[in-house]
């Protein structure tokens, strides 16, 4: 990478070192809106098949050893090893198929049995069936298996109260898997949290209205529900007109109501831009407001009472940049989450990255191929434009082009969020 060699290139100005040096760091942002969030403690029992996707909120303990008893793996026959010393064939003595209680194994005989079934006492080995040759009630070993060979030990598994999953994670199909391995039919998780989400701008209208005039489809609606419909319940969306008044009631009257509020636009320093004002006249607590990141400079992270607020600029990518870098960790905090920051991992640049040095950028990036080593290779546009859909609609992740350098070389390893 080269280092702070600064392009002259056109811009608003807010790029320059000065002014990102009265910006947070990323880093320091994120930890004081994660220090805003208390995790929720208020817990509901689910049956396994409604907790898929939710957090959960007790260990789960082996109810029992698992497997619950010494069975089959294969369909085959069962016997004591020894018995086969000195002879191949031995005479068949009953069957042990799934959901049966056999009896012991008489000495000198072989037992029917098939997969999962329970193998009866007395027996060391299963052999399978195609390494024998039954003939009436006598069977035949063709081959001499290894004593213990095709039998599934009781608590090979799990052992009975071993933790089998710890709290703070988010449960998928194989975390329900072993819940319901381990004898569980419910589970205890973190109760959804309730959200609202304060949309301004005076120019948004739903999208499909008909558009005149100065008016814009509203984005961040559809965009905010569909990231939280899986993770939180959202209490109501308010249209907030573009006025201070109107503000610190919507504000005032959410934070009253649910465990986090969310708003979008409104944020920067405009006359129109109200969030903040209205913020400080309530008394907020304000952690964070303004960040050297691009896109996404007037993040604002604040608290009413306990009640966090997030507050996302109102450009699309701006708004969703910044919710995948500290609005959805705060809200993994809020959901009880043990790893609220989700892991990022590095790829390769297709092409060099320009960039004017001053604010970390986070850029849209596509994956479209792999290096000679495995490693995924992304190509992003040549520039970051905050207003832009096109690119984050085809985008698999955000690489991160660090603050101080006017470039990236191609090749380079790029630390890289994925959605
Ligand atoms: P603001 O953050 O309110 O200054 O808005 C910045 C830009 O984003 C303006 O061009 C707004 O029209 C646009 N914008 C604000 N909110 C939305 C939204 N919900 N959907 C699409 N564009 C928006
Ligand atoms: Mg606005």
């Amino acid at each position: 990478m080269t280092l702070f060699d600064r392009i002259d290139t056109p811009g608003c100005g807010c790029d320059t070192s000065d002014l990102a040096a009265t910006l947070l760091p990323v880093d320091t942002a994120l930890n004081r809106g994660l220090a805003l969030v208390d995790p929720l403690t208020a817990t509901e029992d689910l049956p396994l098949h409604q907790a898929n996707g939710r957090v959960l909120a007790r260990p789960v303990k082996a109810r029992a050893d698992l497997p619950r008893f010494d069975n089959s793996g294969m369909d085959g026959y069962a016997l004591r090893l020894t018995d086969l010393n000195g002879t191949k064939t031995l005479p068949v003595c009953g069957t042990s198929a799934a959901s049966d209680a056999p009896q012991p194994l008489p000495a000198g005989t072989a037992m029917r049995i098939f997969t999962g079934a329970p193998v009866p006492a007395g027996a060391d080995t299963v052999v399978m069936q195609e390494w024998t040759t039954r003939t009436g009630n006598m069977v035949t070993f063709e081959k001499r298996p290894q004593t213990g060979s095709n039998i599934r030990r009781q608590g090979e598994d799990q052992r009975a109260n071993a933790t089998v999953l710890t709290a703070g994670q988010r449960l998928n199909a194989r975390h329900l898997a072993i819940c319901a391995g381990a004898g569980h039919g419910s589970v205890s998780v973190v109760c959804k949290p309730k959200i609202a989400l304060l949309m301004t701008g005076d120019e948004l209208i739903a999208p499909g209205a008909e558009a005149t005039g100065g008016a814009i489809w509203d984005v961040n609606t559809p965009l905010l529900t569909s990231v939280l419909s899986d993770v939180a319940d959202i209490s109501f969306v308010y249209q907030v007109p573009d006025s201070f008044d109107a503000m610190i009631d919507a504000i005032k009257s959410a934070a009253q109501d649910v465990d986090l509020v969310i708003t979008s636009g409104g944020v920067s320093v405009g006359d129109r831009d109200h969030v903040k004002p209205a913020l400080n006249l309530l008394g907020a607590e304000t952690a964070v407001s303004g960040v050297a990141i691009k896109p996404g400079k007037p993040i604002t992270l604040s608290r009413l009472g306990r009640v966090p607020i997030i507050s996302l600029p109102g450009n699309p990518l701006s708004a969703y940049v910044t919710w995948q870098v500290f609005g959805n960790p705060m809200l993994n905090k809020l959901c009880g989450l043990t790893e609220a920051v989700p892991p990022r991992r590095l790829v390769r640049a297709q092409t060099e990255l320009r960039h004017k040095p001053g604010r970390c950028e986070y850029r849209p990036a596509r994956f479209c191929g792999m290096d000679h080593s495995g490693l995924e290779v992304v190509e992003c546009p040549s520039a970051t434009h905050s207003g832009h859909l096109g690119p984050m609609a085809q985008a698999d992740g955000l690489v991160l082009i660090p603050g101080d350098i006017d470039k990236t070389a191609t090749g380079d390893l790029l630390e890289f969020m994925p959605f």
